[in-house]
């Protein structure tokens, strides 16, 4: 069976390719982090080693060695099988040693299974020369190996590489199959599981890992919190918290995004709020400081908001200066003048 959750156009696709005899040699799956692209590639590793009549079946002596990642012939390169070279590790690439011993072990036949299964993980992340590498491997594909390349943003691999694997999009999970799955016998309170299924826009695996692991619902209250007092504080206050998020992006981008689409969520759930569309909110938790602040913003307002952190992310992916992106972006958040209260902080609680 296979595992991958809400991917059904992937998996009847490759299900068809398995059945007519007509895969590929090499695919690319793509899409956002925790989507299900690592599950479905370990279900494909399954369902090409299975030993049932029905594969993957999940449960014959292959298919569990690939579930729990000793099968010989499945071969998983990342950035953190990357062991021994301290240099492509400082650069946090995917090296070309990494994609030599790859190519050196594709080239011999499989040990015990009927294919060998070769999954990079965060292809984005291999070296112009290991991509280069990489691009002769899959130019003369080998007999019985099979390369999955998993990525989040393909915009950094190059053309050619792309051209020569079959691409699958994976979406995002639909909210009531990650509520669904979250709720399907995994002991998750269901109010919690309502929250997850929302905060995690489609990305099942961090709904999960969020439900087994508290800090992540807590990092999110501590960063609603912080644009909460972003509200309330004055221009200097601000502008010095604009210099923190860029010392940040230029250590990692992907946390000040993160905190970018949080503020993004929370200020369309504004707008909903006002338009009286609040089913479709994601901080269902939150509903009350959302009412109370909806009140004090004018359509207009939110809408502008809005705008500036759309506009403030994509410059930021386009390599503008961090710190005039976050400070125009501080100065385009409203001040709370015109609150009805305009003493109370608001604030939010986890737990
Ligand atoms: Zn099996």
């Amino acid at each position: 069976m296979w595992q991958v959750i809400g991917q059904s156009r992937a998996v009847s696709l490759l299900q068809r390719g398995l059945e007519r005899g007509t895969l590929a040699h090499a695919y690319l799956f793509a899409g956002p982090p925790h989507v299900g692209k690592m599950t479905l590639a370990l279900n494909l590793a399954q369902a090409l080693n299975c030993e049932a009549a029905e594969p993957p079946c999940g449960v014959c002596d292959s298919c569990q060695k690939i579930a729990s990642a000793k099968h010989a012939d499945v071969q998983i390169i990342s950035l953190a099988s990357n062991g021994d070279s301290a240099q492509a590790k400082s650069r946090a690439e995917i090296g070309i040693d990494q994609i030599r011993e790859m190519q050196h072990s594709s080239s011999l036949p499989p040990f015990g299974g009927k294919y060998k299964v070769f999954i990079i993980d965060r292809a984005e992340l291999l070296s112009i020369e290991a991509a280069n590498c990489l691009l002769k491997t899959l130019e003369e594909p080998a007999g019985k190996a099979v390369f999955i390349l998993l990525t989040i943003n393909e915009r950094l691999l190059p053309a050619t590489v792309i051209s020569r694997c079959q691409r699958l999009e994976l979406p995002p999970v639909a909210i009531g199959e990650v509520e669904a799955a979250l709720n399907s016998g995994r002991g998750i309170e269901p109010g919690k599981a309502s929250l997850l299924a929302r905060l995690c826009h489609g990305c099942l695996g961090w709904a999960i890992s969020a439900a087994l692991d508290d800090s992540l619902l807590q990092q999110r209250a501590e960063k609603l919190n912080r644009l909460l007092d972003i509200i309330d504080a004055d221009y200097e206050e601000r502008f010095a918290y604009a210099a923190r998020l860029a010392t940040q992006f230029s250590q990692n981008r992907e946390v000040v995004q993160e905190i970018l689409n949080l503020w993004l969520d929370w200020w369309r759930d504004l707008l909903l709020v006002k338009a009286a569309c609040s089913d479709a909110i994601t901080n269902v938790d939150l509903m009350a400081t959302l009412v109370e602040m909806a009140g004090v913003y004018n359509l207009a307002q939110i809408r502008a908001v809005i705008n500036s952190i759309q506009s403030a992310k994509e410059e930021l992916k386009q390599n503008a200066n961090p710190r005039l992106v976050l400070e125009v972006l501080m100065l385009d958040i409203p001040r709370k003048e015109g609150r009805a209260n305009p003493t109370a902080q608001y604030s939010v609680k986890y737990g």
